[in-house]
């Protein structure tokens, strides 16, 4: 190929960048989209300002018209519900705040650390936990990594690096890239995980240019999707996955238990289902963290137990995620017992 044409193919943004930016970002044009009453009631503008509306197109196209209890839809509507004052619901509900070191990483866990790599997300859920996170503060992906990577040479035991945000996929692939090369070349780093949701939200970022990197890297790599129902999961979905996996990445599901979403052994059975037949295994159902604005999707842990017990009266082992809460302070997650 002719040498100019290569150059400016490569400066073409890619696909997924452009989808991003033309993101429903408005809550009038969600109700539009979806042939919904435009009255139905918003949390007002000034709050909408702090979290406001993200969703792409192609996320929006599998909700359900002229459905206001859509279980896509309810994951992503600003609720006036969110200006409700609930005890017990807080900003920094998994105090990572106080962990957080500089250079944007996390080290909670033995043996893996994770990175905060940027705070943004190509979509607001709003019973996110980081959703009062100050990000300006603490990302990983500044200066070349810099004060990440000094952080990982000063800690050998550090053998998994997660890339979590926000969302580490809404980072352009150079960036990311540039980190893989730097932890590919310190052999006491085994493992790269990504946590995200990009490729559940927006496929099309699954394209060559992330799977040139991931295929590049001699580290094994896990991908922790977060799905929370099956209906999440069309066609396009499905191929990026394969697409990862045949990256040789391993690919799991990580959801949160959600009322009025997915808290009913139906819903999960279906999504753990879905989940496999599209290469995904389930890892961890998490039940909320208990973050101010989100106190309305709350399932109480007695609920989330008997639904336990339902789903795995129901499903091979493997099918049956863990159900666990993140406890400020504790080794680890913490498994709820059914
Ligand atoms: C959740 C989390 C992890 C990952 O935990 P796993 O149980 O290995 O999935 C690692 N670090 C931090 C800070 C976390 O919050
Ligand atoms: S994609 Fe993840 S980090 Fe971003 S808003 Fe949703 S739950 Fe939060």
């Amino acid at each position: 190929m002719d040498d100019g044409l290569t150059a400016e193919l490569h400066q073409t943004r890619p696909l997924w960048q452009r989808l991003m930016t033309e993101a429903i970002t408005r809550p009038a044009d969600l109700l539009a989209a979806l042939d919904l009453d435009p009255a139905l009631p918003a949390l007002d503008a000034e709050r909408l300002r702090d979290f406001p509306i993200r969703v792409p197109r192609g996320f929006v196209a599998r909700m359900r018209p002229g459905d206001p209890e859509d279980p896509l839809f309810l994951q992503v509507w600003p609720s006036v519900r969110e200006a409700d004052v609930v005890p017990g619901f807080t900003t920094d509900a998994v105090g990572d705040l106080d962990k957080l070191k500089g250079g944007g990483l996390i080290h909670k866990y033995a043996g893996r650390a994770l990175a905060i790599t940027t705070g943004a997300c190509a979509i607001n859920c709003r019973y996110c936990f980081r959703r009062h996170f100050p990000y300006g503060d603490a990302l990983a992906s500044r200066g070349h990594w810099r004060a990440t990577l000094a952080q990982l040479d000063a800690d050998h035991s550090i053998e998994e690096v997660i890339l979590s945000g926000g969302d580490p996929l809404t980072l352009i692939d150079d960036k990311l890239a540039e980190l893989v090369t730097e932890l590919d070349a310190r052999p006491w780093i085994r493992r790269l995980r990504l946590h995200t949701r990009v490729p559940v939200v927006l496929p099309e970022r699954v394209d060559a240019g992330l799977l040139r990197w991931l295929q590049a890297t001699r580290l094994q790599k896990v991908v922790v999707l977060h799905i929370n129902h099956a209906n999440e999961i069309d066609d396009a979905v499905a191929a990026a996955s394969a697409r990862l996996r045949a990256a040789g990445a391993t690919v799991l599901n990580q959801a949160v238990l959600l009322r009025g979403i997915n808290d009913s052994a139906d819903a999960q059975a279906r999504l753990s289902e879905r989940c496999f037949a599209a290469g995904v295994l389930p890892y961890y159902l998490f039940v909320l963290d208990r973050v101010a604005g989100a106190a309305h999707f709350d399932v109480s842990e007695s609920q989330a137990q008997a639904l336990m017990q339902a789903l795995a009266a129901r499903l091979p082992g493997y099918l049956v995620p863990r159900l666990v809460r993140e406890i400020a302070g504790q080794p680890s997650k913490t498994s709820l017992p059914w």
